[in-house]
């Protein structure tokens, strides 16, 4: 199923097996990315990395031959399956003992991993459902008014109103009187009608809980129409569509992600900036990765911010799970430190396990002359 709601995501944590242990399958399948073999390789590699853990660890025999048997569902799903894949990322969740099998195809890309524990790890889930808006579509013309709810790459009609407003007045065969009479009517009929169409918008908007508004309507109605709005709506109106009333849901979806795409760039663009003015004034922020790693380490991050798809091998303390670049030893206790593939992975789960805000950015941006990765910081020590 495709991942559209946090609702989804609790009810997958909630399974858990008593007596045998989860398996939870991450792959980014994004095709603009990546090639077909690519992804296959990818893929081969994670698999027989989950496959040699597997063997090591030290749990029961029937723990162990229910794990196998997910890696083998997974295997075989995925031959047969991850060609066709149009979707950027695929997230499994299987407990064979238990015949327990939730598959989500997923609108971003998750990093590639393979977990065993007791209940299915979610995280990435809520992150990908916490990094998209959902949006509030209004088409409104003089003759129709629709409301469609958008998210994660769905759109859906809530609600439509028709107009009811009489046709404009014909040119000539009136008497100047007459036809300035007819105009003020229909005037009137036509603020009736957006007043309607505006208390409609806020009763969708209190129902959905959005986070944008779209609206698509020609500059002479928006004048007229906007004022009307609740003055909490008004400020969440994000931007203009070309979309009307009279085009097809695919041309409204169409429009909104590309405006969507140009407005989650620029606030992307914006976090750069302001970390890049921070970090040149020396207030509270920081760049690169062995900085921003000491300071993750020391608790002082608030929002970390990272490139999509950055990953760097690294280390970790296997005592305080502090993380380092290249460190050998760790600065805290002095334990040895063990190898990491990928310590930006591990450095975006400790974020999150510390309630850091996280943000992503897309390269190429300004942040690849910082090192491609940073946090603005509660204090400097
Ligand atoms: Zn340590």
């Amino acid at each position: 199923m495709k991942l559209s709601s946090q609702k989804q995501v609790e009810d997958l944590f909630k399974f858990k097996s008593e007596n045998f242990l989860t398996t939870s399958f991450y792959l980014n399948t994004d095709k603009s990315r990546m090639t077909k073999k690519e992804i296959a390789l990818s893929f081969k590699n994670l698999l027989s990395k989950s496959k040699s853990q597997l063997q090591k660890m030290e749990i029961g025999k029937k723990k162990k031959e229910s794990l196998s048997q997910d890696l083998n569902k997974i295997n075989l799903f995925c031959s047969q399956h991850l060609s066709s894949n149009k979707f950027a990322g695929l997230a499994i969740f299987s407990c064979s003992s238990q015949d327990f099998w939730q598959l989500f195809n997923l609108p971003s890309s998750p990093r590639n991993r393979i977990i065993f524990d007791k209940n299915s790890y979610v995280r990435p889930l809520s992150a990908i459902l916490g990094e998209h808006n959902r949006i509030l579509v209004l088409t409104l013309d003089r003759k129709e008014a629709k409301w469609y709810d958008i998210f994660m790459g769905e759109i859906l009609l809530l609600e439509n109103l028709m107009g009811d407003v009489p046709s404009k007045v014909r040119e000539g065969g009136w008497e100047g009187y007459e036809s300035k009479r007819i105009e003020r009517h229909i005037a009137t009929h036509l603020h009736d009608y957006f007043k309607k169409a505006a208390h409609m918008t806020f009763k969708v908007f209190k129902k959905n809980h959005f986070d944008w508004i779209f609206l698509g309507c020609r500059e002479e109605y928006c004048s007229d129409f906007e004022p009307l709005l609740h003055p909490y709506l008004k400020g969440r109106i994000k931007g203009r569509l070309k979309a009307t009333p009279g085009d097809s849901t695919a041309v409204v979806l169409k429009e909104s992600f590309e405006l969507e795409k140009k407005l989650k760039k620029q606030e992307e663009d914006e976090t750069i900036q302001k970390l890049v003015s921070e970090l040149e004034r020396g207030g509270l922020a920081i760049s690169g990765l062995k900085k921003t790693l000491r300071s993750l380490n020391r608790g002082e991050v608030q929002t970390f911010i990272l490139t999509r798809n950055f990953s760097k091998p690294g280390r970790i303390c296997p005592k305080c799970h502090f993380l380092f670049v290249d460190e050998l030893q760790c600065a805290s206790c002095q334990r040895k430190t063990d190898k990491l593939v990928d310590v930006i992975d591990e450095a975006l789960e400790a974020a999150m396990d510390k309630n850091c805000q996280v943000r992503h950015v897309t390269a190429p941006s300004k942040l690849d002359r910082y090192g491609k990765i940073g946090a603005f910081l509660r204090y400097k020590t």
